[in-house]
């Protein structure tokens, strides 16, 4: 194993050939000024290593550990009382995933359901609406991830409902999320699956104000990084006529409100994958379709540009202990998964 050299992805552009037309596209990361010297390769580490670890995005204490020893220096202090052991208030291994469920028919779960999410288990709760799926956390007060298709069909002129609301279809005993609980927190009400991609109805556009597609966002990340990302996966359906699948999340703890009923994420996270066209069942991955996947700080960050924090699907899958794709053969799966895969300008 050498050590990482970001350079060697950046900076490779190409011309792609997209049916009669063609466009440039680059696949290089803007390069960080300063990157710590890691001792094993990156991509079997988790995404925070590419700006600012905390031990507050890890999920339990091997996966600090994992970090800690791959930079020798400490250059995110993990370890503050320097015994050689970060990150000591965390668990020591995370529970695996929730055991396996059947295949689902839902179009929204086409490339699977991701922590194995069903309607009878608290915190990692399925919940699956006309518009989008989404597994629920209890004692998050958010969720897990919620997974959508967004093609031109779900696209139409509708205006923004801004009917922010609880979720009353929650089962007794899980505490219904109220706007008001956002109140004064410095944080956003921040939408998981976007207003703009559900816009044919003022139905679908309203389910995606309940609460429980809502996360605590960073102002600036919201309106600024996020909501790029958002307008461009959009742009590749209204500019390309792409049918995509994204599916996104947060995880970590960064703090909480509502008296702890609510974690702030720490780290948020999308991933977005192109279906096939003609066969849309089918996801596609080659040199004229990009995989896309986003693993960002839950804050005002140094770069205001999503293409700084592009990862792999794998690399998600380690920070969060979920996995994607699982539905798609396994060739496959590997194959997106360890892909940067590409930018494309619509
Ligand atoms: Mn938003
Ligand atoms: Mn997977």
């Amino acid at each position: 194993m050498g050590i990482i050299n970001k350079l060697a992805v950046a900076g490779r552009c190409g011309l792609l050939l997209l049916g009669s037309f063609g466009l440039w596209a680059c696949d290089g990361l803007p390069v960080p000024v300063e990157f710590p010297s890691a001792t094993v390769e990156v991509s079997s580490l988790p995404p925070c290593v590419d700006d600012d670890c905390n031990c507050r995005d890890f999920r339990d204490q091997a996966l600090a550990q994992a970090v800690f020893d791959a930079f020798p220096d400490d250059p995110f202090v993990l370890d503050r009382d320097g015994n050689g052991v970060p990150c000591e208030s965390l668990p020591a291994v995370s529970p695996g995933l929730d055991p396996t469920v059947p295949p689902s028919q839902n179009p929204h779960l086409l490339l699977g359901n991701p922590s194995n999410a069903t309607a009878d288990n608290p915190n990692n709760l399925l919940i699956e609406r006309p518009q989008y799926a989404l597994s629920y956390n209890r004692d998050r007060g958010i969720a897990n991830w919620a997974s959508w298709q967004l093609s031109a069909d779900w696209l139409g002129s509708v205006e923004r409902q801004d009917d922010f609301r609880q979720d009353g279809g929650l089962p007794a005993g899980v505490y219904q999320v109220t706007p008001n609980d956002y109140q004064g927190s410095g944080f956003d009400r921040g939408h998981i699956v976007p207003s703009g991609d559900r816009t044919r109805s003022e139905q679908d556009n309203s389910a995606t104000f309940l609460m429980t597609n809502i996360q605590p966002q960073s102002p600036q990340n919201n309106r600024g990084l996020w909501r790029e990302l958002e307008e461009y996966t959009r742009d590749l359906v209204y500019q390309l006529d792409y049918r995509l699948v994204v599916i996104a999340g947060g995880y970590g703890e960064l703090d909480d409100l509502a008296n702890g009923r609510i974690t702030i994420p720490s780290r948020l996270w999308k991933i977005v994958a192109v279906l096939d066209h003609s066969n849309p069942g089918e996801v596609r991955l080659d040199s004229a379709y990009p995989i896309l996947a986003i693993d960002v700080p839950n804050q005002d960050t140094p770069s205001t540009d999503w293409q700084t924090y592009r990862t792999t699907v794998d690399r998600i899958e380690l920070a969060t202990g979920y996995d994607f794709f699982a539905q798609l053969p396994v060739p496959l799966q590997e194959e997106l998964e360890s892909s940067l895969g590409r930018p494309i300008a619509p």
